[in-house]
């Protein structure tokens, strides 16, 4: 839903595929939290080193089993739409879905991906009471002893997945249209960051995309960022009375002179600390950034 090119690039011309370690920080939290919470809520794995078919097999016989309660990685396709869920948990007489994420609050698109999810389960014949968002508690603070309970919570979004049901066949029908078609001739923009970085920026950019385009400015507002864009392509060509936001003059900087700026200021205070030595991305930029990174 970010982007037609971009599903069909994913299906058709998957060899492309840059894969960027910083800008798939979230993604690989992601995974990590994925674990976490199939060690706080433990159930039988449906691994899929054996193919799509035995993990199909495997998720039916596990579903038909009433001694299983919890379900990791359950698999259904339905009308070519493949999920793997997350966790799929026995009720009484229904099923819990639960989407897993590695983020601190339950954020819009989210909701579209459980909804697909939900939309293929459902249509392979289980009944769903409920659809869960799971996701990391900030206000967790660790006791020791290998103890995370309260580390995940989880909302109910069913009535918000709800919305959706009744969209995705036609959607589904538009995206299949779509994919048996030709490459959609679709120009970058903001989409390709949005929700997700896109991992085919590197074949999307035109040949004549400048070395440090405008957008290398972090976080620049909309319409600060039409402006600039609209009088100079590369960052260098501005001059430095157009910016006065210190991140984006402290890049426009380094960028002309071509090396690091280091405030030397700061380096007696950290040759101080021991190694490993972690940082919070918002405590340097002033901005709000989830990632946590170790030095
Ligand atoms: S880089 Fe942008 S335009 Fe290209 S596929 Fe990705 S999201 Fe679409």
């Amino acid at each position: 839903m970010q982007c037609p090119k971009r599903l069909w690039l994913q299906v058709h011309k998957p060899d492309l595929i840059e894969v960027d370690y910083e800008e798939n920080l979230p993604m690989l939290n992601g995974n990590e939290v994925g674990e976490m919470a199939r060690r706080l809520f433990p159930g039988t794995l449906v691994k899929y080193e054996g193919g799509l078919s035995a993990a199909l097999a495997k998720t039916e016989q596990l579903v038909a089993d009433p001694d299983i309660r919890i379900i990791h990685e359950a698999t259904f396709c339905h009308q070519g739409m493949l999920v793997r869920v997350d966790i799929l948990e026995r009720s009484a007489d229904a099923w819990i879905l639960t989407e897993v994420k590695g983020a601190t609050s339950v954020k819009p698109h989210y909701i579209p991906d459980a909804a697909v999810q939900a939309w293929v389960v459902q249509s392979c014949g289980l009944r769903l009471e409920s659809v869960r968002l799971m996701y990391v508690n900030n206000q967790f603070v660790y006791q020791g002893n290998g103890e995370y309970h309260g580390l995940l919570v989880a909302d109910d979004i069913s009535s918000q997945t709800d919305n959706w049901l009744d969209d995705i066949d036609q959607k589904k029908a538009a995206f299949i249209t779509m994919l048996n078609g030709d490459e959609p001739a679709i120009e970058m923009g903001d989409q390709c960051n949005d929700p997700y970085a896109c991992e085919f920026c590197c074949y999307c950019q035109p040949d004549n995309m400048p070395e440090y385009p405008v957008t290398v400015l972090p976080r620049l507002l909309e319409p600060q960022k039409g402006a600039l864009m609209a009088d100079y392509a590369d960052v260098r060509d501005i001059p430095e009375t157009a910016l006065s936001n210190p991140n984006h003059l402290r890049v426009w900087r380094a960028t002309r002179a071509g090396r690091e700026e280091i405030i030397c200021s700061e380096m007696g205070a950290l040759k101080q600390l021991p190694w490993p030595r972690y940082y919070l991305d918002s405590l340097l930029s002033g901005q709000r950034n989830d990632s946590m990174k170790k030095v």
